[in-house]
């Protein structure tokens, strides 16, 4: 594969990233583990590192510069986002700790303002832990029902099951982007229409598609959406809930604190306007700074480059990988994204995952925090998953790393 064809040349890439240079404490790994999270460049790392030791204060508080300095860092990243994701406005962005604090807060504030006894959510089956119980204890607690849309064998989601499901009681139709697991890319532009022509919001999870396709809120015409960024080459600590405006206006606060609020004395509170009304507390800045130096970093290659990069390096795998003896893949093929969640003959994937790390190889084994979707595909599986910083050279040390792993365990 030509990777300069596409404009993305990985092995260049990879030289901005100090995570994959020679380092006397750092044993050199073929990082397949992206899903979990990425590395981080230099330009994140310098970024935040710059800000904590030069530009540090807290926001909207201070009266001096450097408060005024810091606030103006952490408006500037929200702006950011704003243009990344295609928002109206910076207002429609709300820095949470991430995609899972950000799905709570729409249960919490949206959820148990709008969902009453009797009224309908629909999750699909291949949702993350994180876009399933938040819905699993709103419905609990509303007296609301939960509807499962469930998964073809092959595993997507098929719209005319999700008409069916659809009554006037539904209020929520909350779906992942891109699965963790089987790598599904979901048609949510689609989903959206479906769910808004029977009067339901729509949330959708894009955790993992954030940093691998283009994602235009405007486009896909969602009422919420969340994302981390320690899943796109930026800092922990950081996430993203984007939500229309409109919603945001009359949803109540999610947290209560120090700068989410205009007036407040022994009779009456006053809530800030939307963002400020979701940040109660010292948001995380630094980290903030960071999700800004991500952002630009995918910019700086472009997100069309990245998805057809990805999607090349996909196709490669998905070849390799049926070379493979008595490996089975879960997931559509070929259509679909760079996670490979798969199991090898009769060999627990924790064990798979183990022989690979004696290789140099890191994917994660396990159920990715999606036990419904586990049960259904009959339990644990090994987990690969790509970044722009992958190329062909590491697909082919999994699928060698893979064969030994066979031999390790006695299959010819
Ligand atoms: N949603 C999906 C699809 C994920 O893959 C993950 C993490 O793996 C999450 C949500 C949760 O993200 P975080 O732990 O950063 O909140």
């Amino acid at each position: 594969m030509a990777t300069t064809r596409l404009a993305i040349d990985a092995h260049e890439i990879r030289r901005q990233f100090p995570f994959f240079q020679p380092h006397p404490e750092m044993r050199s790994v073929i990082y397949l583990d992206n899903a979990a999270t990425t590395q981080k460049p230099y330009a994140v790392i310098e970024a935040v590192s710059h800000f904590w030791a030069y530009q540090n204060a807290n926001v909207h508080r201070g009266g001096h510069g450097a408060g005024a300095k810091a606030s103006a860092l952490y408006e500037a990243a929200r702006e950011c986002v704003a243009k990344f994701l295609n928002a109206r406005e910076p207002a429609e962005i709300v820095f949470t700790r991430g995609t899972t604090e950000a799905i709570n807060l729409v249960a919490s504030s949206w959820g148990e303002t709008f969902v009453r006894a009797g009224d309908e959510i629909i999750v699909t089956e291949m949702e993350h832990h994180a876009n399933l119980l938040p819905w699993m204890r709103l419905a609990e607690k509303q007296g609301a029902t939960l509807r499962v849309w469930r998964i073809t064998d092959d595993g997507r989601l098929d719209l005319d099951a999700l008409r069916a499901l659809l009554t006037e009681r539904t209020r929520l139709v909350a779906v992942v982007h891109i699965s963790n697991v089987l790598g599904t890319v979901n048609p949510v532009a689609e989903i959206c229409r479906i769910a808004h022509e029977a009067g339901a919001r729509c949330l959708v999870d894009a955790a993992q598609s954030i940093a691998h396709m283009p994602v235009d809120v405007q486009a896909i015409d969602c009422d919420f959406l969340a994302f981390s960024g320690h899943k796109a080459y930026g800092p922990t600590g950081i996430g993203v809930l984007y939500a229309k405006r409109a919603l945001l206006e009359e949803m109540p606060p999610y947290q209560v604190g120090g700068g989410m609020v205009r007036i407040v004395s022994w009779e009456r509170r006053q809530w800030a306007e939307p963002p400020a009304k979701f940040e109660a507390g010292t948001p995380p800045i630094g980290e903030a700074v960071g999700l800004h130096a991500a952002l630009d970093f995918i910019d700086s290659l472009g997100r069309e480059a990245i998805a057809a990069y990805e999607h090349e390096l996909t196709e490669y795998a998905l070849r390799r990988l049926q070379e493979v003896p008595g490996l089975r893949l879960h997931g559509p093929v070929p259509d679909r994204a760079g996670i490979f969640a798969f199991t090898l003959e009769d060999i627990h994937p924790h064990d798979i995952a183990t022989v690979l790390d004696t290789r140099d190889v890191a994917i994660r084994s396990g159920l990715h925090c999606a036990h419904p979707l586990g049960e259904r595909l009959g339990g644990a599986t090994a987990r690969a998953s790509l970044a722009v910083y992958n190329d062909t050279s590491h697909i082919d040390a999994l699928v060698e790393a893979l064969h030994t792993t066979r031999k390790v365990f006695g299959y010819a």
